[in-house]
C-alpha cells in the first residue's frame, strides 16, 4: 500500500527540516494515544504520522521516497488517474501493473532493507524534563556547609517503545504500556556554607534523560532549613541550654549530648549553679576552615512527677538543709 507521507503530515513535499519537525510534532501530540485515547483508529493514525516522521525526517530515506513517489505519480499521471491524492487501492495496483508500471512500496523499502520502519527510533532530539526535589537541612549544617546524600527517583522514557507505550500496535512489554521507566539514583550533593532557605541547587544534567542525543534535563533541589530545637547560633557558636536534676547540679555530673561532632559528653562541678555556662570548645559550626565552639547553658529543672520517696527524702532535706539561698 502505498502513502503519502506529506499528505499525511498535511505539509507540502518541499518543505524544510523544521517544517517536517514541527509539523510532526504537532500532529504527534495530538494523535498520541493519551491525548486522544487508544482506539485502532487513534493507534493507527499515530503510526501513521510516525512513520511518515520516520521517513522524511531522514535524508537519504526522504530521497529515496520522493523518488518512488514522483514515480508513482508519473504512473498515475500517465493512466490519467484522478489527482486527489487516494490511497492506491488494489485495482489501482493492477491498472499500473498492466501498464508495465509494477511498483510496491513495501518492496520498495525492503528492498533498502529497511524493513519495519515504525519501530525505529524518531530521531528528534528532546530535551529530558526537569525535576524538582526538596532537601531538608539543619540550621548548622546551613551555616556551615554540609554534603547530603540523596536518593532520587529518576524516570526516563521506555528505550523500547521511546514513550508510546505501544510496540506494533500492541502494549509496550518492557514498560508494561507506562511510557516510562524509574530507577534510583544517589547523589553526594555538597551544600555550601551560609546558604540561605530556599535556595535552589542545580544538578546540571541529572534530570530526565533526553530523548535521540537531546540533553538531559537538570535536577533541582530547594533547601529547606529546620527550624533549630532547644538551640540558638551566635556567629559560629551554638548556644544550648541543658536540663539538670537539682541533685546532678548539687554533687555533680557527666552528661551527654550531641553535637555536629557526634554525642560529647562533659562534667558539670559539683554545686553548679542554674544558668551557669559550660564552653564545649570546636563543637560549634565549622566554616572556612574555622570553628566554634558549642556554650551549654545548665538549667536546673524539678522533674514533673516524684515518687513518694523522692518526696519523702525532700522532707529530709528540708529538716537538715543548712544553705540559706535568701540570706
Ligand atoms: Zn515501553
Amino acid at each position: 500500500m502505498a502513502k503519502d507521507y506529506y499528505k499525511i503530515l498535511d505539509i507540502p513535499e518541499f518543505s524544510t527540516q523544521d517544517e517536517i519537525k514541527s509539523a510532526y510534532r504537532h500532529l504527534a501530540r495530538k494523535w498520541h494515544p493519551d491525548v486522544a485515547g487508544s482506539s485502532a483508529d487513534v493507534i493507527a493514525k499515530f503510526k501513521e504520522i510516525n512513520e511518515a516522521y520516520e521517513i522524511l525526517s531522514d535524508k537519504n530515506r526522504k530521497a529515496d521516497y520522493d523518488t518512488a513517489r514522483r514515480f508513482y505519480s508519473y504512473a498515475k499521471e500517465t493512466k490519467e488517474y484522478k489527482k486527489t491524492a487516494k490511497p492506491a487501492s488494489d485495482g489501482e495496483t493492477n491498472s499500473a501493473k498492466k501498464q508495465g508500471f509494477t511498483f510496491n512500496w513495501e518492496d520498495f523499502f525492503a528492498n533498502k532493507k529497511q524493513k519495519n520502519a515504525y519501530q525505529k527510533e524518531v530521531h528528534a532530539p528532546q530535551k529530558g524534563e526537569d525535576i524538582y526535589s526538596d532537601v531538608e537541612i539543619s540550621v548548622f549544617e546551613a551555616a556551615g556547609g554540609t554534603t547530603k546524600v540523596i536518593n532520587m527517583l529518576q524516570t526516563q522514557i521506555c528505550p523500547k517503545c521511546r514513550g508510546r507505550k505501544f510496540v506494533n500496535a500492541s502494549k509496550c512489554p518492557y514498560c508494561n504500556g507506562k511510557g516510562e521507566t524509574s530507577t534510583y539514583k544517589r547523589f553526594n550533593v555538597k551544600i555550601p556554607a551560609g546558604i540561605k532557605d530556599k535556595s535552589k541547587i542545580r544538578l546540571a544534567g541529572e534530570g530526565e534523560k533526553g530523548l535521540n542525543g537531546g540533553a538531559n534535563g537538570d535536577l533541582y533541589l530547594t533547601i529547606h532549613i529546620r527550624e533549630p530545637k532547644n538551640y540558638k547560633t551566635e556567629g559560629l557558636n551554638i548556644l544550648k541550654t541543658v536540663p539538670v536534676s537539682p541533685f546532678e547540679a548539687v554533687l555533680g555530673a557527666e552528661i551527654s549530648i550531641p553535637t555536629l561532632k557526634g554525642n560529647v559528653s562533659f562534667k558539670i562541678a559539683p554545686n553548679t549553679q542554674n544558668g551557669q555556662k559550660i564552653r564545649l570548645s570546636g563543637c560549634g559550626i565549622v566554616q572556612n576552615n574555622k570553628v566554634g565552639d558549642m556554650i551549654v547553658t545548665v538549667e536546673i529543672q524539678i522533674p514533673k512527677s516524684l515518687t513518694q520517696e523522692e518526696i519523702n527524702l525532700y522532707k529530709k532535706l528540708r529538716e537538715v538543709s543548712s544553705g540559706r539561698v535568701r540570706e
